[in-house]
């Protein structure tokens, strides 16, 4: 376990990494959006049982999509708090969700923190 396997240390130098810049953002980008995938299985799965260790699985697939400009899809996307990135995913349990309809936008209330997320709504 001394070893970290993120693979963002690779010994390539400049030149090589020039070259092969693409192929190498496309595998990497794989990764990244498997990892990111994980993160949230696992949110969803600790959301009750460990839902600080649940935020912290939402903090870190957050911070990949950041750091390899993935853009997570719009359900995941709304699935979260972004102050707190607490789970937003059970009205009345984590989640209220306010009154306020201003045409086709839902309010929802983060019980963790008190952030009041707005969703479009489709329909
Ligand atoms: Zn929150």
């Amino acid at each position: 376990m001394q070893h970290s396997n993120l693979g963002l240390k690779n010994h390539t130098d400049s030149e090589d990494m020039q070259r092969k810049r693409s192929k190498k953002a496309e595998w990497q980008l794989e990764i990244a959006r498997e990892r990111i995938d994980i993160l949230f299985g696992l949110a969803q799965k600790e959301m009750e049982g460990h839902p600080d260790r649940s935020r912290r699985y939402v903090e870190l697939a957050r911070k990949i999509g950041l750091r390899y400009n993935i853009r997570l899809v719009p359900e995941r996307k709304r699935s979260f708090c972004k102050s707190c990135n607490a789970l937003l995913l059970y009205i009345g349990k984590n989640a209220e969700e306010l009154e306020l309809k201003i045409s086709n936008i839902k309010s929802i209330k983060c019980l963790k923190c008190g952030k009041i997320k707005k969703i479009p709504v489709l329909h």
